[in-house]
């Protein structure tokens, strides 16, 4: 989510004439987005902030722009006394502050013109058109913005807003937008994509629809989705994957937790029985799907015992990937307000190691069962001689070739293969 609004937001600035920087030292404005979920990712935050306050020093014209969750959609006076060396603060997903501010710094005859031309990109939301430009063969495309569940450790619906689905006609025409720039595959977002539509006024389109209907778009390769919710992860969507060529069998559906307790302390609505049930569904459904999950290590209360369910769940269920974290309190949630952070950060780390190297050799050997099989990969660029793709199952793929592979899906045969990343050669032609 935060990659899509910092793209949105660079296409926005690009749209009016900015190009981008190679070093901050060199830039005229500087955009810090920031994310807030974990205590690391809101610390490193704030070390980037304080290295902007000596860039500032050292050349006052510059212009900083705070944006993201550390600012929240509510906004956040405080950070304006803490941190004097910003010039502009911004919400997630809201580019509007700062053009605003910098048409404010137009001079007046070409203030005008400035102002009509930010209405324009700022309605163009994440289609912002750049002329000439390619885009990235994979983007983002936000569908629901913001969160109303209430997971008890989870900051998101305070810093992001309530749920939002956004209008499906821009949704398809930001798609196509991209398609007509570049764009072979497109990534749906939102906390809990299963949900988009209920809140429209009609109460549909729902993801299905919507999955139908971009898969309409002529050159649009692929389409997929996150995140899903179990709850949320009902026939219909799963037929539809199923079901639809374009939609990719790739599933990111959190479980967080093995134990029935630490689940319900988490508010997350159902127990690892339903979790093992889906999965049991899901590859039924969709042959081959491949199903990543999301794991907190050390929640509030979590025991040894508890602790081993997780263990226990992912050694059974055998999931092609596990994002996996340690809890930290996130000031303002239930969890940070009335649970005591009591599992020691060893024993998270303790926790989060063993998971880690479980999960590490499983998807070694699932891997491994790709040894020799042809399967369609969807290159986007090169990293020195090697072509990066990804399989339908959003496994990596490195392929060395002089051919411009970029944005083209071909058959690769896979002739090595290790946790992280497959190797291969092209197929022959068929
Ligand atoms: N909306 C998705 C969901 O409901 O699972 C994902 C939201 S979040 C951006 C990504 C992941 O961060 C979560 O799935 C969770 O595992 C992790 N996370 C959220 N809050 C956390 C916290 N307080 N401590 C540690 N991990 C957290």
């Amino acid at each position: 989510m935060n990659a899509a609004d910092a793209r949105r937001l660079a296409r926005s600035l690009e749209a009016l004439g900015y190009t981008p920087s190679k070093t901050a030292e060199a830039a005229d404005v500087i955009v810090l987005n920031t994310c807030v979920v974990r205590q690391s990712a809101e610390d490193k935050a704030l070390g980037r902030l304080s290295s902007l306050k000596k860039l500032k020093q050292e050349n006052p014209e510059v212009i900083i722009n705070l944006m993201g969750c550390l600012v929240g959609v509510y906004g956040n006076p405080a950070l304006q006394k803490r941190f004097p060396w910003v010039d502009v603060f911004a919400g997630p997903s809201d580019p509007e502050p700062l053009l605003r501010y910098l048409t404010d710094r137009q001079e007046s005859a070409q203030a005008q013109s400035w102002r009509q031309q930010i209405d324009t990109v700022l309605d163009a939301e994440f289609g912002v058109l750049i002329p000439g430009e390619d885009r990235a063969v994979s983007e983002n495309l936000p569908v629901v913005l913001g969160c109303s569940h209430a997971c008890t450790y989870c900051v998101i619906p305070l810093k992001r807003g309530k749920e939002r689905s956004r209008n499906p006609e821009k949704i398809f025409n930001e798609a196509k937008t991209m398609v007509a720039q570049g764009v072979r595959e497109v990534v749906l977002l939102g906390q809990i994509i299963d949900r988009y539509g209920l809140d429209l006024p009609t109460g549909s389109p729902r993801l299905p629809d919507l999955l139908e209907r971009l898969s309409t778009i002529p050159d649009l390769v692929r389409i997929r989705f996150l995140t899903s919710h179990p709850n949320w992860m009902n026939d219909q969507l799963i037929d539809a994957v199923a079901q639809l060529p374009k939609v990719m069998p790739h599933i990111e559906v959190p479980i967080q937790a093995g134990d029935d307790a630490v689940l319900a302390a988490m508010r997350r609505g159902y127990t690892n029985q339903q979790y093992h049930e889906l999965v049991a569904k899901l590859r039924e459904r969709i042959p081959g799907v491949s199903i990543a999950t999301d794991i907190i290590v050390g929640f509030p209360g979590e025991s040894e015992a508890a602790f081993q369910k997780t263990y226990d769940l992912l050694a059974d269920l055998r999931l092609d990937v596990a994002h996996l974290a340690r809890y930290s309190p996130r000031p303002g949630t239930y969890s940070a307000r009335y649970l005591e952070d009591n599992v020691p950060a060893e024993e998270k780390m303790r926790r989060f190691r063993l998971l880690e190297d479980l999960q590490e050799g499983i998807v070694a050997e699932i891997n491994q069962a790709f040894l020799g099989q042809s399967v369609p990969v969807l290159f986007e660029y090169k990293v020195k001689q090697r072509w990066y793709g990804r399989t339908p199952t959003n496994r990596v793929v490195f392929v060395e070739s002089d051919e411009d592979l970029r944005g083209q899906e071909r058959y690769v045969t896979i002739t090595w293969t290790g946790p992280w990343t497959l190797i291969g050669e092209l197929s022959p032609a068929a």
